[in-house]
């Protein structure tokens, strides 16, 4: 009966989908940070780090048989795909065909390095090769990756009863889980539905966990619990989009959005992020992200768009991806941190009431550890990757949703007829865009246009200039007979926003773009050879700030001031800024270094008496700073 059972599953159907690789062009500005991550540390790791260099266990080597050759890998093909570049396909292709040509026949992949009493027997590594064989496939319709994926989800179904998942294959399921999905959505053999249902089964209970959340206050430093782990968190998020696809129940979709709000709500950042220095900090704007907890927040949120088509995913997966992750490495993408923090004033080797390590802060190859070193490459491409998606069934009901509004050009088939669509626009840093279409023929579809929640009065022009004003906080769809040349200009006005943040402090938003006070800096070397080394940041200004204004009318107090993007320059670092704030600022002498970081931020609103000096303050995006203050206390204006 079981068995009967277990033979009626369905796989829900994805709402979006995500578009080959080579039917994505990044342009501009975003092309251009792809660039330096292909001239930065992605393009060059293998040289200067033993850990993926020949050495690697996966290359045939003796050390570092686990995640990392596996990470990197999953990052760099589709980096290496995206931008065309021959020499780093060639890497690329170089760690496939190492997975691909390490199957044993009874399907294991790759060399073991297991820990306690699975020395021979670790499946979470493999579950990173897949997710790699996945974004290959992706790039090059390579039967064998498929093969090889179904082989391995064979020696699952056959070997999980006996040896079930464990420590991180178990709070990670639902990475094994969206594989074994694309794989069934391609082979339709029933047994990978049943194989599923077993991870799931196997798997820690991240619904529970997000529906109940008990971890309320930051963690204690000093346990290593796997449910409390910030990276298991980020991406546990996705786990209650990947039950629900296997379940019928709509509401098994709840635990998804009682998660982000349990997240934002205890431990959230003005980023979108949530703390975790590797546990759950709370909302103390000087705790620490993990590097690898921003990516696979990241790679989650794309993944649960094209089961949700929820736009407000889409708005979180911006915020993260335009500010989180760009301040996290050193501008020219030589150098990253373990964990950066929001009020960030200096990255030094130094003691913090935190449970990593005292360089977890720095720029460097490898600081605190090495995890982020290998997993870092897949945040930008996957970004790009999903920019648009197709909707809709295979076919006539064929159209594409814009999930962001990054400069690109898609090239793709609706229908089964060529539609190119090419997005002109310096968003994030502009609120104008235009979209336009190359057709061989008129044809319809509909454009599903992302209209954020941020947005206030937005408007759309269609090509024969009417002009719409749709709703934030959803897609607006868009159809008509499109002709080849049709342009579509969206105007998506991004208001200034005041958020009220931890003990009553105050974090500018405009748009998809968080603002921080950015402080002179000086970099001292302390390892390694540039261009990759070991930095510390010092600040070379006061950075205890306060601002003057009213919390409800920002824009009273805060002037925008628009400078050109120059995308060859490195759109994200403190000397290119193309926008910035000006504000109203007093120092605070009370707020001072503590525990090695910016000390407990004084409560709001702190009195005129407790201030010394004013002074004009220019804020430029978060992801341009690299020491900065993001949450300020709000200066009582009476
Ligand atoms: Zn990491």
């Amino acid at each position: 009966m079981a068995e009967k059972e277990h033979q009626e599953k369905k796989l829900r159907p994805l709402k979006m989908k995500k578009l080959p690789l080579k039917e994505i062009k990044p342009r501009g500005w975003l092309r251009a940070q792809l660039r330096l991550q292909a001239e930065g540390l992605t393009g060059h790791i293998e040289e200067i780090w033993e850990d993926l260099g020949p050495r690697n266990r996966w290359l045939g080597g003796d050390i570092e048989g686990w995640e990392r050759g596996p990470y990197y890998a999953d990052g760099l093909v589709p980096l290496a795909y995206l931008l065309e570049d021959e020499e780093l396909m060639e890497k690329a292709e170089k760690w496939v065909e190492a997975f691909l040509g390490s199957q044993r026949e009874d399907g294991w992949i790759g060399p073991v390095s297991g820990e306690g009493d699975y020395q021979d027997y670790d499946p979470w590594p493999n579950f990173v090769v897949l997710k790699a064989l996945r974004e290959y496939f992706r790039a090059t319709e390579d039967e064998r990756a498929l093969e090889t994926m179904e082989g391995f989800c064979r020696y699952l179904k056959e070997n999980l009863d006996e040896r079930p998942l464990f420590r991180w294959g178990k709070f990670r399921w639902a990475d094994l889980a969206l594989s074994i999905y694309w794989l069934y959505e391609r082979r339709e053999e029933e047994w990978l539905l049943q194989l599923a249902e077993r991870v799931r089964e196997q798997g820690y209970d991240w619904e529970k966990h997000f529906a109940e959340f008990p971890y309320k206050a930051p963690q204690p430093a000093d346990e290593m619990k796997m449910e409390t782990h910030v990276v298991n968190n980020a991406m546990g998020i996705k786990a209650p989009g990947m039950g629900y696809r296997l379940s019928e129940d709509e509401g098994d979709l709840k635990a998804l959005y009682q998660g982000l709000t349990q997240l934002d709500k205890f431990h959230g950042q003005v980023t979108g992020l949530f703390t975790g220095d590797e546990h759950f900090g709370g909302r103390d704007p000087s705790r620490g992200t993990e590097l690898c907890a921003v990516v696979e927040y990241l790679f989650s949120l794309e993944e649960l768009l094209e089961v949700t088509a929820d736009s407000e995913l889409a708005d979180r997966l911006e915020r993260i991806a335009f500010n989180a992750l760009p301040a996290t490495f050193k501008p020219d993408m030589w150098a990253h941190q373990y964990d950066q923090q929001a009020n960030q004033v200096i990255c030094d080797v130094s003691e913090k009431i935190w449970s990593n390590a005292p360089d977890a802060n720095i720029f460097g190859l490898e600081p605190n550890y090495g995890c982020c070193t290998a997993n870092m490459h897949q945040g930008w491409p996957k970004f790009a990757a999903s920019l648009w998606m197709k909707t809709g069934d295979e076919g006539e009901g064929e159209g594409l949703a814009a999930v962001s509004y990054s400069p690109c050009r898609i090239d793709t088939s609706l229908g089964g007829r060529e539609v190119g669509l090419e997005v002109d626009t310096d968003y994030p840093f502009s609120e104008e865009i235009e979209l336009s279409l190359h057709l061989e023929e008129p044809i319809s579809f509909p454009l599903h246009l992302r209209i954020p929640r941020w947005s206030q009065k937005p408007e759309i022009v269609s090509p024969r200039g009417e002009l719409f004003r749709p709703a934030a906080g959803d897609f607006y769809e868009l159809e008509e007979k499109w002709r080849d040349g049709d342009r579509i200009r969206l105007a998506l006005p991004a208001p200034l926003e005041a958020e009220r943040r931890f003990r009553g402090a105050v974090a500018l938003k405009r748009g998809p773009l968080v603002y921080a006070l950015p402080l002179k800096e000086e970099w001292k070397l302390i390892g390694g050879e540039p261009p990759h080394g070991d930095w510390e940041v010092h600040p070379k200004e006061a950075w205890n700030y306060g601002l003057k204004l009213d919390p409800d009318r920002p824009s009273r107090f805060v002037s925008v001031n628009r400078g050109k993007l120059e995308e060859e320059k490195r759109p994200f670092s403190p000397g290119t800024a193309p926008i910035s704030l000006k504000v109203k600022g007093g120092a605070i002498p009370d707020w001072i270094l503590e525990d090695n970081r910016a000390g407990p931020i004084p409560s709001s609103p702190v009195v005129p008496s407790a201030v010394a000096e004013e002074k004009d303050l220019c804020l430029i995006p978060y992801g341009c700073t690299n020491l900065r203050v993001t949450e300020f206390p709000l200066i009582d204006l009476d």
